[in-house]
């Protein structure tokens, strides 16, 4: 068990970082952020900073000699440097971030398991796409394996499978056939190791570890950028959830994980269909802050602690997070405010407002969030 007091490092200086740093805060640790961006938002909510790249293995080395455990907020931290963490403990443990890292290993990993995804073939060549639409059928989508997020490396395949004009990278890729959705949803879990193997093991217990479930939000996207989470979802989620937190369950069970865990599902008419994991906690569980009794970053911290987890009830008749996007992405739909709009946000005694004190607002930005709660 790491006790309150110690160093919580965290790879990753975005928004998530600053939340978990926020929230192991108040359980009285002191966060290190690692970020190789010298303007981390994280790091003004911490008590210490490591500006380096990814790959600095000497920081790596420096950053972990200062720490008691160490996790991660962004699943494309390069995993191989991570060897120079030496024997700090890494929580998730870093298979977590390989298996999520690639879009095609992660599809292999979860239909190994029992999971339905969306019809699916590699595209490691431009010479490959022609055989790829032949064999999963079109509409569909092309993504990058790699360091795709928040629908960017994604193109658009039309019905009749033409792709003359399109300008694809040089790398890896995945084609997927278009899934039929009715809607969107996520899969937010905490877990702590199992107790067997945890230092002060209680034989007692059972040793499958403890998992907490978050009700499970109904997401809608905006330009592949989730732009609302809410709650309770609609009967067509709320039927598929059982089925899709077993295979979430078996993921993190196969996994070892420990932390928290999102998995996203499309509700489709023959049950869940698995759509990606992140190895961290999600956007789509921000509205936990207010919403649940305890939050996923109190979760998390406390999973990867070994501390008992917090009840994940939700504790409002419903809930509503909003993303607050940089400009331009804000449709009609769903998006309805921006950054500069804090004043207006908080003229409603109801909102609860989330700015990440992000410098520069540019489209596509996660610049913050608003959560409101149904009590009655
Ligand atoms: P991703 O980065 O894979 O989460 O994709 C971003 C968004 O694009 C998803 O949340 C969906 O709205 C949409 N999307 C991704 N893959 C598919 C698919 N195979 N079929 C239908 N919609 C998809």
């Amino acid at each position: 068990m790491i006790a309150p007091g110690e160093t919580i490092g965290i790879l990753g200086g975005g928004q998530l970082g600053r939340m978990l740093a926020m929230a192991a805060a108040q359980l009285g640790y002191r966060v290190h952020i690692f970020a190789p961006e010298p303007d981390a938002i994280a790091a003004e909510v911490a008590a210490a900073f490591t500006c380096a790249a990814w790959d600095d293995t000497p920081a790596l080395a420096r950053f972990a000699a200062d720490c008691a455990v160490v996790t991660y907020e962004f699943e494309n931290v390069p995993v191989t440097p991570l060897a120079a963490l030496g024997t700090t403990p890494i929580l998730p443990h870093p298979k977590a971030l390989e298996t999520g890292q690639d879009r095609l290993a992660e599809k292999h990993f979860v239909t190994a398991l029992g999971g339905r995804t969306a019809r699916f073939a590699p595209v490691d060549s431009p010479d490959d796409l022609a055989a790829a639409i032949a064999q999963v059928g079109a509409p569909g989508i092309l993504k990058t394996r790699r360091d795709g997020y928040d629908g960017k490396g994604q193109w658009r395949i039309g019905a009749s499978g033409d792709t003359r004009g399109l300008k694809l990278p040089a790398k890896p890729l995945i084609y997927e056939g278009l899934v039929r959705f009715s809607a969107e949803f996520s899969v937010i879990l905490a877990r702590r190791a199992p107790k067997s193997s945890a230092k002060n093991s209680d034989t007692k217990n059972s040793d499958r570890g403890d998992i907490r479930f978050w009700d499970s939000p109904l997401n809608e996207h905006e330009g592949g950028i989730l732009a609302r989470s809410s709650l309770p979802a609609p009967a067509a989620v709320r039927e598929q959830v059982a089925a899709a937190r077993a295979l979430a369950q078996k993921v993190a069970e196969a996994l070892d994980y420990v932390g928290v865990l999102t998995c996203e599902f499309f509700a489709t008419q023959d049950g869940p269909v698995f759509n990606e994991i992140a190895p961290r906690v999600h956007n789509s569980g921000h509205w936990t802050i207010e919403g649940a009794i305890t939050s996923q970053f109190e979760n998390h911290i406390r999973a990867i602690c070994g501390l008992p987890l917090g009840d994940t009830t939700l504790i409002a008749k419903g809930v509503e997070m909003r993303n607050i996007i940089g400009a331009n992405q804000t449709g009609p739909k769903t998006g309805k405010w921006a950054a500069e709009d804090w004043d207006k946000i908080l003229s409603d005694p109801a909102n609860h407002l989330h700015l990440y004190g992000k410098a520069a607002s540019r489209p596509g930005r996660k610049m913050g969030h608003v959560t409101r709660l149904t009590l009655a």
